[in-house]
Parts: C-alpha cells; sequence; structure tokens
C-alpha cells in the first residue's frame, strides 16, 4: 500500500503521516527532511546557493538515512540541525533544481519500492508516486499554520516572532508552488483535508476511515 500526503508547509502533514504509519504499521518517509538535509549539507561546505552545479555535485555525495524518529546525513545524526529557520528558508535554493529533484524522487521511489509506505511531502501524488492507492492534499489557514509552526519552535527555544514565522511560510509556499519542476500541486485525484479548526487526532481518523472504506 502506497499514501500520498502533499500539502503546504506547517499543515500538520509530518505529525498525522507518522500517527497513520503507526496506526497502519508501515514505513514513513519525510521527503521534506531530505531536501532539508541537502541544503544544510550545501551550508556545512560553505557552498553558494547560486552555484547549481556544485549544489547538484554535493546532493549526489550526501547520503541521507533514517532510523525510527532520527535524520542522518553522511552517518551524522542531523534531526535538529535540519529544522532551523536557516535550513527552512534556503530548502527554496535547493527543491527547484530539477537535478537535485530527479536524485531525491529516485531515492524516495527505492525506499518505496516492495513496501508498504505513507510519504509526505509536495510532489507525492504528482510524481513521486503518481500511482499511489490513496492520495490525501492536507492544508489549513497560513495563520493557524504559523501558530502550530511557532509552539513547536518555541518548545525548542526560538527567537522568531509569530509573525516572521507566518511570513516565512507564505514566502515558502509560493516558492514551492511556483516552481517548474515538481510544484506544490493538489493531485487531481487527491481527497483535500482542511485542518485549519480539526486537532491531530481528528485528522487521522478522517485519513483512516477513507482507507479502511
Ligand atoms: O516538509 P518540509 O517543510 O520539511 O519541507 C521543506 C522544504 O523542502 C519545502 O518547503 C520544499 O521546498 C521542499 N520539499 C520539496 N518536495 C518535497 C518535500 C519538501 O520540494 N517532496
Amino acid at each position: 500500500m502506497q499514501i500520498a500526503i502533499d500539502g503546504p508547509a506547517g499543515a500538520g502533514k509530518s505529525t498525522i503521516a507518522k500517527l497513520v504509519a503507526k496506526k497502519l504499521g508501515i514505513t514513513y518517509l519525510d521527503t521534506g527532511a531530505m531536501y532539508r538535509a541537502v541544503t544544510l549539507a550545501v551550508m556545512r561546505r560553505e557552498g553558494s546557493f547560486d552555484d547549481q552545479a556544485a549544489m547538484i555535485k554535493i546532493a549526489e555525495e550526501c547520503e541521507i538515512s533514517f532510523s525510527d524518529r532520527q535524520v542522518f546525513l553522511n552517518g551524522e545524526d542531523v534531526t535538529d540541525a535540519i529544522r532551523t529557520p536557516d535550513v527552512s528558508k534556503h530548502t527554496s535554493d535547493v527543491a527547484p533544481v530539477s537535478e537535485i529533484r530527479d536524485i531525491l524522487v529516485e531515492e524516495q521511489r527505492r525506499i518505496a519500492k516492495g513496501t508498504s509506505v505513507i510519504m509526505d511531502g509536495r510532489d507525492i501524488g504528482s510524481v513521486v508516486l503518481p500511482d499511489a492507492d490513496y492520495k490525501f492534499y492536507l492544508d489549513a489557514d497560513a495563520s493557524v499554520r504559523a501558530e502550530r509552526r511557532y509552539k513547536e519552535l518555541l518548545e525548542k527555544g526560538t527567537d522568531q516572532t509569530l509573525e516572521e514565522i507566518k511570513q516565512d511560510i507564505i514566502q515558502r509556499d509560493y516558492n514551492d508552488m511556483h516552481r517548474k519542476s515538481g510544484p506544490l500541486i493538489k493531485a487531481d485525484d487527491a481527497v483535500v483535508i482542511d485542518s485549519t479548526s480539526m486537532g491531530i487526532d481528528e485528522v487521522a481518523k478522517t485519513i483512516i476511515s477513507y482507507i479502511d472504506q
């Protein structure tokens, strides 16, 4: 079974996907973490986000792996390092590069092959797994998404204001929706769930009830 969850930043995709994966006993793949890991690798090498050829080379050399809740880049645990506001911002320089997307999409398909998986991202239902058994597009009002992200970041100790987070989210969504390669779109056959006034459990239940049908 293959399940695709796409949607804008902060819609709750990864929290929901993790819950559903646990309930169904299937693999969860956070594809955003892969774009973040490549972004971090470029930053660590002090690469220029204007130099596409150098970024592609770095992406080719990145070994990204996952364990239960952790993300590893070339063997190093980068679970927290890929969540900084700087990395979030610069994913918009990495994600439009079609050669980098090809590398990551190929890896995502390899992981999905022959196993039951739930993947979240921007292009899962449209590009990565166009034949997925179930596709969902998870959306929510930008203010609500920003508040959720703000609460999450506060726990980790952020110095960003709610308004800054909201503007970052709006800008990132715009970039994700307007790039040529693998833009954020709702696949024609995706079920739209607006989680603006829904709790996490309610969204997870809604998704599972679609699958049970
Ligand atoms: O999902 P998350 O917010 O962690 O993703 C970070 C960024 O990675 C997104 O804003 C987007 O630019 C990029 N991304 C992508 N395609 C995916 C997943 C994430 O372009 N499938």
